[in-house]
Order: structure tokens, then sequence, then C-alpha cells
């Protein structure tokens, strides 16, 4: 049964005992895997193809644990929309670490896997609908070249879970560079012992950041290398209108990959105060406020490491206070840069930022879709298309026209770099949603459809059509909630 011994490393086992709970997962009734990730455990070397189909499901719910794994808990805290809470994995265990063939070494984590030291009054279970939903965006947002978690499979349990109504328990299976939060350092910091705070900055800098083991301030270079990593992700996220919902401290991964998908959503109408999280009553987390957020969430960061970037030289407080305001500008450069990539400038011109506002309030005036109104953009010919006839348009078209023809390569050139940016296709809400509902009734082929065509997002093809179209209705009236 060679995965069975599967080689598991639990590097994270050996930080300070506060930072975890070795904690196993809770057995299940019945598990039986519903989707298996064939592409991910192929490129990360992880094989099923030994086991009958039982052992599988045995070993992808957590009923089998693999020889060498120390499963644990890992412990954090986090500001919950501002304000400040010890939290932990309430339901996930960290199963192991794998090293994949080229040396990478990534979490296997298990969600909804039962009750932990940290679950305080949650039932330590997931729901299949929310670990679907997890799999699809997860999928989705890699597929569209976006740092994030991937997801190996999701299992049902055979137990029900209890929330608003009854519903099929699952367990999904996370990949993830790591699981270190920027709540991770908090409570680290809450611990008054800055040795805890060091070994948890120095396994960091050894897992992600390798290069900053050369500087003299590490804690200093490890803001500066976390400010521009965390500004290239919300760069991404704003390129393709993805609304992460839940923006806390603790929902923050210092792997630089997008994580914890819960009420989070693609925009279709293009609207900056856009939300979707029925929580999210004050619109803290809207399209429009993520780069805030995420600086909001970066001063959180420099605050837990503040005594170690202290004791290292002086001035060292005021260099960690410049980096934080430097986050403006290096968000600002990105979404610039971006958002020139999506109108196919190759060369970057001091009018171009006018241009792409302009575009972006005829587009919210207009109520356009942001997917497809950036994807037919990349087309030499527009389609017809009222919206297009507009004086305001043409307005704003030739000028558009005008700065295209200053670029010195050909203008197909830029049209391949908008194709290569502007996705075709995103996983839209209201069919995420009819995917889901069947699944939830036993016909997981709508999702399999629908995982096919994210899986290929900047390709043109006829079967794209069905997963392009908006909802009739806009989706101010769609909702997602937190019961994840
Ligand atoms: P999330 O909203 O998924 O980021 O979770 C916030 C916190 O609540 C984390 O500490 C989770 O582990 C915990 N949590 C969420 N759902 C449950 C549950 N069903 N049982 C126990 N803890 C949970
Ligand atoms: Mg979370």
């Amino acid at each position: 049964m060679p995965v069975f011994d599967i080689k598991l490393e639990n590097t994270y086992a050996l930080l300070p005992s506060v930072l975890f709970s070795p904690s196993l997962p809770v057995p299940v009734s019945d598990p039986s895997t519903v989707i298996f990730n064939q592409k991910l455990a192929d490129e990360i070397g992880f094989s099923l193809s030994d086991l009958s189909e039982e052992q599988a499901n045995n070993l992808l719910s957590g009923n089998h644990i693999p020889a060498h794994a120390q499963p644990l808990a890992q412990a954090y805290a986090g500001h919950q929309f501002g304000n400040f809470s010890v939290l932990g994995d309430g339901r996930a265990i960290l199963l192991g670490e794998l090293v994949t063939p080229s040396g990478q070494r990534l979490d296997w984590q298990f969600k909804g896997s039962g009750r932990t030291s940290y679950s305080r009054g949650g039932d330590g279970r997931a729901a299949l609908g929310p670990m679907l939903r997890e799999y699809i965006i997860s999928e989705a947002m890699h597929h569209l070249g976006i740092p994030t978690t991937r997801s190996l499979a999701v299992v049902t349990t055979g137990e029900k879970v209890y929330r608003e109504t009854k519903l099929p328990g699952a367990i999904l299976s996370r990949i993830a560079g790591s699981h270190i939060r920027v709540g991770t350092f908090e409570f680290a910091s809450m611990q008054g012992d800055r040795s805890i705070t060091q070994a948890l900055l120095s396994y960091l800098i050894d897992r992600h950041f390798p290069e900053i083991k050369k500087k003299d301030n590490q804690p200093l270079a490890l803001l500066e290398a976390v400010i521009h990593q965390q500004a290239e992700l919300i760069t991404h996220w704003m390129r393709v209108g993805f609304i992460h919902g839940v923006m806390n401290t603790d929902n923050m991964a210092l792997s630089g990959e997008t994580i914890d998908y819960g009420p989070c959503a693609f925009m279709d109408t293009f609207a900056p105060d856009t939300v979707f999280s029925s929580i999210d009553k004050k619109g803290r987390y809207a399209y429009a406020n993520q780069p805030y957020i995420a600086q909001w969430n970066l001063a959180r960061f420099a605050e837990s490491i503040l005594p170690l970037i202290e004791g290292k030289r002086e001035g060292a407080i005021e260099k960690a206070e410049d980096l934080l305001h430097s986050f403006e500008q290096v968000y600002k450069h990105k979404w610039i840069t971006m958002m020139n990539a999506k109108l196919g400038f190759i060369t970057s011109h001091k009018e171009d930022e006018k241009l792409i506002t302009d575009l972006l309030d005829w587009m919210h005036l207009v109520k356009a879709d942001y997917t497809n109104t950036f994807r037919e953009l990349s087309k030499p010919e527009l389609p017809r298309n009222e919206r297009y006839k507009s004086e305001e348009f043409k307005y704003w078209h030739n000028r558009w026209q005008e700065r295209l023809k200053q670029e010195t390569q050909e203008m197909a050139s830029s049209f391949a770099l908008m194709r290569s940016v502007n996705p075709a296709v995103i996983p839209r809400n209201h069919k995420v949603e009819e995917a889901l509902s069947a699944a939830e009734a036993g016909d997981i082929a709508p999702f399999h459809r629908l995982l096919q065509a994210v899986e290929n997002p900047y390709k043109d093809s006829e079967n794209l059509r069905p997963y392009q179209t908006p909802p009739k209705q806009t989706d101010k009236a769609y909702q997602t909630f937190c019961g994840t």
C-alpha cells in the first residue's frame, strides 16, 4: 500500500508548542469521494493508483492516518471586521507536509475533520456545498494565474451537519504553500515572549522568503517582501473582479496565496462598492476597499513583528512605518501596470491612468459586465451592442485607439496581451450555485462541466457560451453566507 506509507514531513511541529495542538481527525462513518483532483495530484506527485476505493476514501477522510503523520491544529488569532479574537483551526487539521518531486513543501490540510481544542462552540464539521464551493473557486483562481491554495479532494462523510437546515457533511483536502496567517503572528506576539515570534519568523523566511536570510535586518526585509507580495495578490483579485468577502487578518496567508474561500464571489456588473457577504453590512470588504484592507492588515502584521524590528538598529521603527505607507505607491504601480495590460498597453504613458478611470466610470454608469467588457475589447472587432454605439463610449474608444497606435509593437501584440489577462470566463455566481445545488441533490455532472469551463479561462471556445452570459438579474441580489 505505497500511498499509506506516503512520506509526510512535520516541520511545523518543531515550532514552539504554543503555536499548535496535536490533534487527530475525528473518524467519519461512511466516507465517499465526490471529486479528486487528478491533475493536481499528478503535479505534486501524489498517487492513489495502488489503493482500493475504500482505502482512498479512508485516506481522504482522515479515517486512515499515514504512518509518518503528526496531525495538528494550528493556533492563530485575528482581527475579524476590525475586532481582535483568539481563534485557531476549529475545524481543520494539518495532516502534514508533502514534499513534491521538485522539492516544494506543501501543507496537506483537512477542512471539516471534526472538533479540535480551538473549536469553541463549533462542531468542527463542514457541509458539502461550501467545500465544493471552495474547490471550484480555488481551482478557477489557480487557472486564472492567481496564487491560491488548491483543492485535492472532497469526500462526503456519511454524516449530517446542522446549519439552518440538515446538510450532508464533507471534508476538503486543501493543499497550500503553508497556512501561516497574519493572525498566526498576532497569536505569537500576544504570548509576550519574543523568542516565539522569532521562531515563527525564521520558519516563514526559511519556507517562503529564503533570499531574506542574507539581510541584516530580516524582520524589516520580511515586512517589505510581504507588502509587495500582498499588493501583487490584491492586484490579481482586482484584475478578475474577485471579492474575497472576509479579509480578516486570520484569512491573509503569508505564503501570498488566496485562502479561506467563504463568502467570496466574482463581480458580474462593474460596481466598485460591490459586496456579496450577508454579514458585511457596512461594506468593509467591498471590491474597491480590498487594497485599503490589505494595508490595514499589513499594519497588524508589522505590529506583531515590531519588537524584532526594533532591537536591530536605530530608526528601524520609522523605516517600518515608511514601508507601510509605501504600500499605496507599490499597489498603485502594480494596479496601473495591470490595468495597462488589460487595455493592451505594453509601454506606459502618463495619460494612461485617465484612460483607465474614464473607462471604469463609463462601465459603472452603464452597468457593464466587468469580464465581458474587457474580453470584448480584447478582440479587433467589437460586437454589435447598443452600449458601444453611445457617443460617450465612442469618444473613449477613439482615444484608446489613438493611444494603442503609439505602441511600438503591432496591434496584434496588444490584443494578445489583453487576451492573456482578460479572462473569457469566470465562475459566475449563478453557475456556481446551479452546480452546487445539483451536486447536493446527487448530480455532480454540472459541477464537472463548470470546472472544465474555468480550467482554460483565456481561450475562447463555443463551449464557454453558457458560462459567459451574465445572470438576468444583476448580482445586487446575490448574497453569500459565512456558514461554510
Ligand atoms: P472562517 O470564517 O472559516 O475563516 O473561520 C473563522 C474561525 O472560526 C476559525 O478559527 C475557524 O476554525 C472557526 N470555525 C469556523 N467554522 C467552524 C466550525 N464549524 N466548527 C469549529 N470552528 C469553526
Ligand atoms: Mg478563516
